[in-house]
């Protein structure tokens, strides 16, 4: 697996629909001071449905639209092509399509190859690949500074993503938060059933 290509348009400081083809091992970004080769970065991580405006260094959700003195878009939209022809990915398809769009009222859509899906299976669909939001793929300016100097817990969670044993992990809490919800039903028919006979 590996990213194909990006195309974003009004994302930041990408007034306009750009497209970045990367190839199979090393793409370098250059350009001058300011020039948004961060906001690259950020369009990656927002597409793969980062919540922390902080992490992609805006204030609030409407920051990350383009907006100038005499120019501002309606929308924000970034589109990460994938190639997965090694099947990593759990989609039977040679090329997949994540994208978001971010409309002026607060509104985001997501989808996968075209169809509309929640935020929950994109976070699935790149879990435990090394891809995700929280994976360590993306490794921005300070970064490697904060995970030296973690705690012992965030560090067992680095290299819980990096085994694979985030994705079990979740999905035993979700078991977990069911059986408790599943326990509770039972307790009050219990009680119902107490006082009918
Ligand atoms: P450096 O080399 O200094 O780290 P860079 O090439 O990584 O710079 P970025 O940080 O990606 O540059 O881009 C910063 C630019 O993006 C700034 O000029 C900022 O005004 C612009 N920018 C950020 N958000 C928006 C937005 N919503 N609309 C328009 N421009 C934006």
């Amino acid at each position: 697996m590996y990213l194909k290509s990006l195309e974003i348009n009004g994302f930041k400081s990408f007034s306009e629909k750009i497209e970045i083809e990367f190839i199979k091992g090393i793409t370098s970004i250059v350009g001058p001071n300011g020039s948004g080769k961060s906001n690259i970065l950020d369009a990656i991580l927002w597409v793969l449905g980062e919540q922390s405006y902080k992490s992609i260094r805006a204030k609030e959700s409407r920051d990350v639209i383009f907006h100038s003195a005499n120019k501002s878009k309606n929308f924000a939209e970034v589109v990460l092509e994938i190639d997965n022809t090694d099947r990593q990915l759990k989609i039977d398809e040679n090329i997949i399509k994540v994208s978001r769009k971010l409309f002026k009222d607060g509104k985001n859509e997501y989808r996968i190859n075209g169809n509309k899906v929640r935020l929950k299976d994109i976070s699935e669909l790149f879990l435990d690949t090394g891809v995700g939001k929280s994976a360590y793929s993306v490794i921005g300016q300070g970064k490697v500074e904060r995970i030296i100097s973690s705690s012992t817990k965030e560090i067992r969670d680095i290299i819980e993503e990096a085994a694979g044993v985030k994705k079990i992990k979740l999905r035993k809490e979700e078991a977990e938060k069911k059986l408790e919800k599943v326990k509770n039903e039972i307790e009050k028919i219990g009680y119902v059933e107490t006082e009918l006979f």
